[in-house]
């Protein structure tokens, strides 16, 4: 299982991490991306952190 954040303040709003998550738990609302699923399906594929211009997503395995 995985825990995912975003942080807001590093956030820039390009919305790249919410398109491309392949789990469909990151939604986008106009501003900032954000947990919008349950976070029990993500994939741990770090398609979101890897994206992320400004290192505002992090992905932790428990
Ligand atoms: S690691 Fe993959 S499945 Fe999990 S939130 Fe990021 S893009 Fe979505
Ligand atoms: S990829 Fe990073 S900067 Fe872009 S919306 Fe997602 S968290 Fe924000």
């Amino acid at each position: 299982m995985f825990i995912v954040a975003i942080n807001q303040e590093k956030c820039t709003g390009c919305d790249s991490c919410a398109e491309g998550c392949p789990a469909h738990i990151l939604g986008f609302d106009g501003t900032h991306a954000y947990v919008s699923g349950d976070e029990a399906e993500c994939l741990g594929c770090e398609s979101c952190t890897s994206v992320c211009p400004s290192g505002a997503v992090t992905i932790t395995e428990l």
